[in-house]
């Protein structure tokens, strides 16, 4: 979109809050429990997490389509539970069946704007100019049936943009796509985002997608968050074993905690300052950021399993005074089933996480 056009969005900017959102569909079936979130003005915040974690049921709270059983949505710091769903200026845009088949790509992207009966020279140019912002301009013409998954969902987005909304909810919009389509649309998305400033919740349950469109991500499981943070945080301090599993962290150490000194199968490993007592405690250490060779504190000699090659890099399996650990070396290393090699475990990378419960 123009800059023209952003400077129009900017004035409908909405902070949304979530306090103790709760729902349970029947007793005992509970899908959200005391969620508390805030997605700040103009920021694109993620909900990710596992499929049948809650986040669809999150999603339709906030727009209205299903009341909560506890709890509150705010927009603006005002309780929109007893506005209805068309009058509280949040649109969705779902996974898939978006578009009204027996309308036109112009009509659909009108639709909104009819129903706020707005004049036909204002609806034919604002389709216009949403169609362009998702790269299909000119095609007001064309069939829903004529499109291909991804110009349908770059249509939908078209259609909830025209409206200039309060608050963008993108449920899934790019999981029926496939890679390198999504990997593309959510460049555009992304982009869409920033140029209109329009606050959005994006639901995925693809941690790389939400890694590459979000400001600050929160990671849901079992109907709670777990951890709300910035992309990055998620790799170098994930809250608990589980939210690190989930992004891609495989190599766990258990481990009795004393001082800066973990007892752990491997050995002695030295951790960075933490605020965890002593007792046991869980380690982590991301596959890449093991190094090869010595080098001051925690090595440990190491045999390599087996290797794959993944672009740009090879994936290592090692074993460890009888421990296998995932290793991802530097690109261009060359490592081989067999081979003994010394690996490095840097401090400031491990992270300390609680114990897993039984
Ligand atoms: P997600 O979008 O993260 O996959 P959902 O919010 O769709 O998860 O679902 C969360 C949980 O609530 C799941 O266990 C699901 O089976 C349950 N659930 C969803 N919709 C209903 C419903 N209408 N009635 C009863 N249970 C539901
Ligand atoms: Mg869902």
């Amino acid at each position: 979109m123009t800059c023209h056009s952003a400077t129009r969005y900017f004035a409908t900017m909405t902070t949304l809050t979530l306090e103790n959102l709760s729902k349970e569909y029947a007793p005992g079936v509970t899908a959200v429990t005391n969620l508390n979130l805030t997605v700040q003005d103009g920021e694109l915040m993620a909900l990710l997490g596992p499929s049948g974690c809650g986040k669809t049921t999150t999603l339709r709270m906030v727009a209205g389509l299903l009341p909560p059983t506890a709890g509150d949505v705010l927009f603006d710091g005002r309780s929109v539970l007893n506005v209805p769903p068309e009058k509280r200026g949040a649109v969705m845009v779902f996974q898939e069946h978006a578009l009204f088949p027996f309308m036109s790509v112009g009509d659909n992207v009108a639709y909104g704007l009819k129903m706020r009966k707005l004049g036909r020279e204002e609806i034919r140019q604002r389709v216009a100019e949403a169609l362009t912002a998702v790269q299909l301009p000119n095609f007001q013409d064309r069939w829903p049936d004529q499109l291909s998954g991804g110009q349908r969902q770059r249509v939908a987005l078209a259609r909830a943009l025209v409206v200039r909304p309060r608050l963008l909810l993108l449920d899934e919009p790019l999981s029926n796509l496939d890679r390198g389509l999504r990997e593309e649309l959510r460049q555009m998305v992304r982009q869409l985002q920033q140029d209109t400033g329009i606050t959005t919740l994006f639901i995925t349950h693809d941690q790389a997608e939400a890694v590459a469109v979000a400001d600050r991500i929160g990671v849901m499981m079992d109907g709670r968050i777990r951890q709300i943070g910035r992309p990055r945080d998620f790799y170098e301090h994930p809250a608990d074993a589980q939210v690190a599993r989930f992004f891609g962290t495989d190599n766990f150490l258990p481990g009795v905690k004393q001082g800066q000194t973990v007892a752990t199968p491997i050995g002695p490993v030295e951790i960075p300052a933490t605020p965890l007592p002593d007792g046991p405690v869980l380690l982590t250490v991301r596959p890449e950021a093991i190094e090869l060779g010595a080098n001051g504190h925690n090595n440990f000699p190491a045999q390599v399993q087996s290797c794959t090659f993944r672009v740009p890099a090879q994936e290592c399996q090692v074993n460890v005074n009888g421990v296998n650990l995932h290793l991802i070396p530097p690109p261009y290393t060359n490592l081989r089933a067999d081979k003994e090699i010394l690996i490095h475990l840097p401090r400031e990378r491990i992270c300390v996480l609680p114990p897993e419960e039984a």
